[in-house]
C-alpha cells in the first residue's frame, strides 16, 4: 500500500490532533533530554499538557537506570514526574518475568547495568552478574572449566559498557546448556547518546554478541516490542487512538506507536534528521513531525 507521508505539525493540524488526545507517551532521550541536558521548552510543555488534563507517560529504552533512578533524574532536571509514569526497558525486563510467572527461586544472569539488577530485585528476583562481574581478561588455560550457576533460568542483556569475555561465556553457557533458559533483551538500539556530543554503540551491540554465540534470537521487551505497550495499556486503560507516541527514532518509537494504533509524532530534536525521514529508503512514516515538543505550545497559540 502506498505509504502516507508524515505531515509537518502546523497551526492548522495541531488543534484537532491535540483535542483528540487523552495521553502522550514520550520517549526520553532526544525528546525530553539529550544525555543530561534538558531539551528547550520541555518544562513549560509538560506543565501545559498536565494543565489540560492530558495523561503523560514516559517510555525509555535506556536500561541503565531503574524507574526510581529515572524519577530522580526527572526531578533533578526540574520536572515533576513520578515513578508510576515511567516505563524503562529495565523495568520491562523484570515485568516480563513476573507476567510470565518466572519462578522466584530461579536466578537471572544480567549482562547490563545497575538499573536491571535493581528492577529484578524489586520484583523479587535474584540477579547475578551486572556491571562488576567477571575479569577483564579471562585466563584461557588448558583444563580450565568455567563453572556457572545451574539455577539460572533467564539471561537479561542490556547496555553494558563493561562487557567482557567472562560475561559472554557466562550468559552463553546459561542459554546453550539449558534449552529452557529465557534470553531477554531490554532493547536493540544500534547506538545511543552516551555523551551529549556523540553516539556510541547501544544495547544492540551486546545483544548481537549474545546472538552470535548462542545462535538464538532474544525476546525484546523494550520499544518497538508490543510487551511494554500491552503492559502500560493494562495500567492506564486508554484507547490507543487517543494516545500519541512522541519519539525521535523511527525504528523504535514510531514503530512502537504504529504497532499499537497510536497517533505518532516524530521530533527532530534527537537522532533522526528531516532528510532521513524523507529518504525514499525509509518506510516508517510517523503521522506528524516537528522540530521539538514545545512547538505544540506555539502552534496552539500558547
Ligand atoms: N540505551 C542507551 C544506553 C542510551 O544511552 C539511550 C539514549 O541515550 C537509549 C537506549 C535510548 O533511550 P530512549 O529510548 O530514551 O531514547
Ligand atoms: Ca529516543
Amino acid at each position: 500500500s502506498p505509504k502516507r507521508l508524515a505531515q509537518l505539525l502546523s497551526a492548522h493540524n495541531t488543534r484537532p490532533l491535540f483535542d483528540s488526545l487523552e495521553a502522550f507517551l514520550f520517549d526520553c532521550d532526544g525528546v525530553i533530554w539529550k544525555g543530561d541536558k534538558l531539551i528547550h521548552g520541555v518544562p513549560q510543555t509538560l506543565d501545559f499538557l498536565r494543565s489540560k488534563g492530558k495523561k503523560l507517560v514516559f517510555v525509555t529504552n535506556n536500561s541503565t537506570k531503574s524507574r526510581r533512578q529515572y524519577a530522580i533524574k526527572f526531578q533533578s532536571l526540574g520536572l515533576s514526574v513520578t515513578e508510576d509514569e515511567i516505563f524503562s526497558s529495565s523495568f520491562a525486563a523484570a515485568m516480563y518475568l513476573k507476567v510470565n510467572n518466572f519462578p522466584q527461586q530461579n536466578k537471572v544472569y544480567v549482562i547490563g547495568g545497575e538499573g536491571i539488577i535493581e528492577e529484578l530485585q524489586l520484583a523479587g528476583y535474584t540477579g547475578l552478574g551486572g556491571p562488576e562481574d567477571g575479569e577483564k581478561r579471562v585466563q584461557l588455560k588448558s583444563n580450565f572449566l568455567f563453572e556457572h550457576d545451574k539455577t539460572v533460568g533467564a539471561v537479561v542483556v542490556g547496555l553494558d559498557p563493561d562487557i567482557n569475555y567472562y560475561k559472554l561465556q557466562y550468559g552463553t553457557l546459561c542459554i546453550r546448556e539449558n534449552p529452557g533458559c529465557l534470553f531477554i533483551a531490554t532493547n536493540r538500539d544500534a547506538v545511543g547518546h552516551m555523551t551529549d556530543l556523540q553516539e556510541w554503540p547501544g544495547a544492540g551491540c551486546m545483544v548481537g554478541a549474545m546472538c552470535g554465540s548462542t545462535e538464538k534470537e532474544p525476546i525484546v521487551v523494550g520499544k518497538p516490542s508490543t510487551f511494554m505497550m500491552e503492559f502500560l495499556l493494562k495500567k492506564f486503560q486508554i484507547d490507543t487512538s487517543k494516545m500519541c507516541m512522541v519519539g525521535d527514532r523511527l525504528d523504535t518509537d514510531i514503530l512502537f506507536g504504529h504497532n499499537a494504533g497510536c497517533k505518532t509524532l516524530l521530533v527532530l530534536s534527537g537522532v533522526t534528521t528531516q532528510s532521513t525521514l524523507q529518504d525514499p529508503s525509509n518506510n516508517i512514516q510517523p503521522d506528524y513531525y516537528t522540530s521539538k515538543i514545545s512547538d505544540i505550545l506555539e502552534l496552539l497559540g500558547q
